[in-house]
C-alpha cells in the first residue's frame, strides 16, 4: 500500500544533557555535516545547538551553487574535493539531494576577465578539474536564449566552461545530513541559543543556554554570518565581516537555459530551476549588517544584470526575493580548525558567498581534526594562524561577489 506518511522520524527530540564530547553551535548545512562525519569516525557523543530552527540561517537562502573551478591550487583542491562527495552523497546519506550537474558559464567581457578566466583554466586542468575556455560561438550552443548582440558595453567575449558544475536542493543536502547525524547518535537542539562560552585555564570547557550550562571537550563553532558575535564571547577578533547577500527568482517558465551562467562584470548569476524558475543573485550588499532584509535597490540592480544578458526575461515576475548573512573574509577563503591559545575551541567560518558547496569536504575535515587531533592536509591552508602569518590565500578573482567590491 503507498506509504502516504514517513513512520521514521528525521531526527528525535532528546533532553539536553549537561555533558557531551563535542558541542557544536550552529545547526546549518556545516554543523550537521560535522556532525555526520564525527559519527562515522565513532565520535557520536555529539550535540549541535541552534538558536533558531534547523538550517535556517545561510543554508536556508542559500542558491546552492555546487563547483569546484577555483583560482589558488589551495582553493581548487579542497573545491574538487567537495565536487567528488556531493557526486556521491545522495547514496551515501540515502537520500535524494536533487544534485544537478547542469553545469556552469563565467563569462568574460573585458581583456582582463578573460586573462584571469583563463588563468583559472589552465589551474583547474593542472588539478584535474574539468574546465576550459569557450568562444561565443559555443557559448550560443550552450545557452542558445543569451543575448550576444554586438554593441553592448560589456560584450559576451569568452567564457570558462566548468562541465561538472551544477546546483543542489539545499534544504535536502541539510536534512539529509541531519538525519544521517542524528541516526549515528548525535543531538540536535533547535531554538537552544549559545549565550556564553565557559574556559579554565586557556581551554574551553563548554557553553551556557537558556536551558542551563553544558560542558564539553571540544566545542565548534559553525555559525557561518554570526562567527564574530560568537568569537566576542571568547574576546577573539576575526578577520570576518558580516554582508548580507540577496537573491531573487521569478515565476516558473519553460525551460530555456541549462548551464549556470555567472559574470563579474555584470555582478550577476543565473540559473533556470527544475521547476522552471530563474534564480538571480550577486555579490554582496556593500554594507556591513546582522540584517537579513532584501532591498528594492538590489532587486532593481541585479534584475538589470539579467536582462543585459536574457532581455526576454523583463516581461517575467518575480515570485520572492530574500537576503541571508555571509562571513567574509579579506582573502575570500574560509577559515577552519584550531585559535591559538584556545584549546579545545574550534572554527569553521569564512564560508562566505560560497560556503554550501564546501560543507562534504569541511565537515569531513573538520571531523578528522576533532577525531584524530591532526589537520587534514586539505585544510591546512585555511588556518586562522595564516592572517598573522601573511599568508593569505587568495580566492577574490574566483567568487562572484569580489567584483561588487
Ligand atoms: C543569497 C545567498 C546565496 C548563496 N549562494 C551560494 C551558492 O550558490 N553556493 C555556495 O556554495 N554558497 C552560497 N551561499 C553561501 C552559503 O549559503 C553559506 O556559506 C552556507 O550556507 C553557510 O553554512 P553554515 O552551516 O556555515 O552557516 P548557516 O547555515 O548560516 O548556519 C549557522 C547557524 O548558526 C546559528 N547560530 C548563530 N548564532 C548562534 C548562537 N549564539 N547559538 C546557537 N546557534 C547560533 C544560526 O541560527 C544558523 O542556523 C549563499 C548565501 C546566500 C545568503
Amino acid at each position: 500500500m503507498l506509504q502516504l506518511f514517513r513512520k521514521e522520524r528525521m531526527w528525535e527530540k532528546r533532553p539536553l544533557k549537561d555533558r557531551y564530547d563535542v558541542v557544536i553551535i550552529g545547526a546549518g548545512v556545516h554543523g550537521l555535516s560535522t556532525a555526520y562525519y564525527l559519527g562515522k569516525l565513532g565520535v557520536t557523543n555529539v550535540a549541535v545547538l541552534d538558536k533558531g530552527y534547523i538550517g535556517g540561517g545561510g543554508s536556508a537562502r542559500t542558491t546552492a551553487i555546487i563547483r569546484a573551478n577555483y583560482l589558488t591550487s589551495q582553493g581548487v583542491l579542497f573545491f574538487r574535493e567537495s565536487l567528488k562527495l556531493y557526486e556521491g552523497l545522495a547514496k551515501e546519506l540515502d537520500f535524494n539531494i536533487m544534485f544537478s550537474q547542469l553545469g556552469r558559464l563565467d563569462l568574460g567581457h573585458t581583456d582582463s576577465s578573460i586573462f584571469g578566466l583563463r588563468q583559472r583554466a589552465e589551474i583547474n586542468q593542472l588539478l584535474g578539474v574539468d574546465s576550459r575556455m569557450v568562444g561565443p560561438k559555443e557559448i550560443k550552443e550552450l545557452v542558445p536564449a543569451i543575448d550576444l548582440r554586438e554593441g553592448k558595453t560589456l560584450p559576451i567575449i569568452g567564457a570558462l566552461h566548468h562541465p561538472p558544475g551544477g546546483v543542489v536542493r539545499h534544504d535536502a543536502v541539510v536534512w539529509g545530513y541531519g538525519r544521517g547525524a542524528a541516526r549515528q547518535g548525535a543531538e540536535i537542539h533547535p531554538f537552544t541559543e549559545v549565550t556564553a562560552i565557559t574556559q579554565e585555564n586557556g581551554r574551553v570547557t563548554g557553553v551556557e543556554t537558556p536551558d542551563g550550562r553544558i560542558e564539553a571537550d571540544t566545542v565548534l563553532s559553525a555559525t557561518a554570518g554570526w562567527s564574530s558575535t560568537i568569537a566576542k564571547m571568547l574576546d577573539l577578533e576575526l578577520p570576518i565581516v558580516t554582508h548580507p547577500l540577496q537573491a531573487f527568482v521569478t515565476e516558473p517558465l519553460k525551460p530555456f537555459m541549462r548551464t549556470s551562467i555567472s559574470s563579474a562584470n555584470l555582478h550577476v548569476y543565473v540559473y533556470q530551476t527544475d521547476r522552471g524558475e530563474v534564480v538571480v543573485g550577486g555579490g554582496v550588499d556593500p554594507y556591513p549588517t546582522y540584517s537579513q532584509r532584501s532591498t528594492l535597490q538590489t532587486l532593481e540592480s541585479l534584475a538589470g544584470h539579467a536582462l543585459e544578458m536574457f532581455p526576454f526575461l523583463g516581461r517575467a515576475k518575480v515570485l520572492r526575493q530574500w537576503a541571508g548573512l555571509c562571513d567574509m573574509t579579506p582573502d575570500y577563503a574560509p577559515v577552519m580548525g584550531r585559535v591559538d591559545g584556545l584549546d579545545g575551541f574550534l572554527i569553521t567560518a569564512g564560508w562566505g558567498t560560497w560556503g554550501f558547496k564546501a560543507a562534504p569536504v569541511a565537515g569531513r575535515s573538520i571531523a578528522e581534526l576533532i577525531a584524530t587531533g591532526k589537520t587534514p592536509d586539505l585544510i591546512e591552508p585555511f588556518g586562522l594562524d595564516r592572517f598573522r602569518k601573511g599568508k593569505l590565500v587568495n580566492e577574490r578573482a574566483a567568487a562572484p561577489a569580489a567584483a561588487i567590491h
